[in-house]
């Protein structure tokens, strides 16, 4: 199976893999200038055998990754873990006296690792393996110091680490298809709860918010009104006579005649807006951050474009809508705002209906219709 988020960071990862084999290489140049106190050999020929090869042949292995790494744009993984090999191998064999030194042939086995990803583990097996059989058949020195028994138990060994490579390798994944799992579970569970939250929030019929979410926003917004002076205004709009339009032609066609009015009512106001069925045939709308005239102008717009709309439901006649709008002023309070538009929307249908009556207004008896 493949875990494609593995690939997370991959080349940056890569990149500090290439920066510690910059490393290693001087720590290699170091150790050998420390043995170079100690030595028995000739200092000259010391620093051309042990300083100065190795260096340039690693030198040029850690190039060549690095330009694989930058050029092979797909196999950047198995570039580093065969430039571990060659390294493991250079320096194996450039003290083939110090024939322990062949358990630094696991580098590259450990390096895979580091990929989670079982092809390239062996891959790297594989590297070791024909790196150690190379060694033991070319290098004379260690031919002659490992006994074939030795070799047989470097090559146990190498089994038996690629099987703890194998199982650390195969618990890795486990544990990260386990994070994975949970994780989209987590990601499904916000997406259905969103959902849920907004199912709860609806009028099924028409696909407006619901009185219950109207109550919810109302109060936020007033509390933002209240505190800092957010302009705010609430209208609630009313079908006129839908009893009839029932009667008439059915509560199927007065059901679509609801959706119709809900329907123009949210394509004129915006997303700063709230349109919810507050009720029957009775809608509230919340105005946020416009101006008394942008507010009065739209629901008049709104309340127009009702009473030129012919619904098919009810043979091509219309409908029209009463209107009783209320700005709100600091301080005014959530049951003040609901109230003054309720008696607008009183005066609105006891002054002949199809109208938009202001607040204020109603207490004076001034009413704007068509
Ligand atoms: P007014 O102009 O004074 O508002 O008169 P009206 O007939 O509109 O008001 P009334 O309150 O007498 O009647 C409202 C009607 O709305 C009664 C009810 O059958 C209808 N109604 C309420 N909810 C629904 C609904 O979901 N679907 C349908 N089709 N009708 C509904
Ligand atoms: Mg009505
Ligand atoms: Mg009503």
């Amino acid at each position: 199976m493949s875990l494609p988020s593995l690939e997370i960071n991959q080349e940056r990862w890569n990149r500090m893999l290439i920066k510690s084999y910059w490393a290693a290489l001087l720590i290699s140049i170091l150790v050998e200038c420390l043995f170079l106190i100690g030595t028995k050999v000739p200092t000259v020929e010391f620093i051309h055998a042990y300083i100065i090869r190795p260096t340039v042949i690693l030198a040029i292995v850690v190039l060549l990754a690095e330009l694989g790494v930058r050029y092979l744009s797909k196999h950047h993984d198995y570039v580093l873990i065969s430039a571990a090999t060659l390294m493991t191998v250079t320096i194996t064999t450039i003290h083939s006296s110090l024939e322990y030194l062949l358990f630094f042939l696991f580098f590259p086995i450990m390096i895979s690792i580091f990929y989670f990803q079982y092809k390239k583990l062996l891959f790297a097996i594989l590297n070791t393996g024909i790196a150690l059989l190379c060694i033991y058949i070319f290098d004379p020195d260690i031919n002659r110091n490992v006994t074939f028994v030795g070799l047989m138990a470097m090559a146990s060994i190498l089994l038996i680490y690629s099987g703890i490579a194998f199982v650390v390798l195969a618990r890795g994944r486990e544990v990260l298809i386990h994070l994975r799992t949970s994780y989209e579970s987590n990601q499904e569970l916000l997406v259905r709860t969103i959902l849920m939250d907004k199912l709860a929030k609806t009028d099924a019929l028409t696909d407006t918010y619901n009185h219950m979410a109207y109550h919810e926003y109302k109060d936020h917004l007033v509390e933002q009104a209240d505190k800092g002076g957010m302009l705010l205004h609430l209208a609630i709009m009313d079908i006129d006579n839908f009893k009839m339009v029932n009667d008439t032609y059915g509560h199927k066609a007065g059901d679509e005649v609801l959706k119709e009015v809900a329907s123009i009512a949210r394509s004129k106001t915006g997303s700063n807006d709230i349109v919810a069925r507050y009720g029957g045939e009775e809608f509230v709308i919340l105005f946020t951050e416009k101006s008394f005239q942008e507010v009065f102008d739209l629901v008049e717009d709104i309340r127009n474009s009702i009473a030129s709309t012919t619904h098919a439901a009810l043979q091509h006649s219309n409908v029209t809508v009463s209107i009783g709008l209320n700005p709100y002023f600091p301080g005014m309070g959530r049951e003040e705002l609901f109230l003054g538009a309720d008696a607008a929307l009183y005066e609105a249908k006891h002054s002949g209906k199809n109208r938009t009556v202001l607040a204020t207004a109603a207490l004076t008896d001034q009413s704007i219709s068509s």
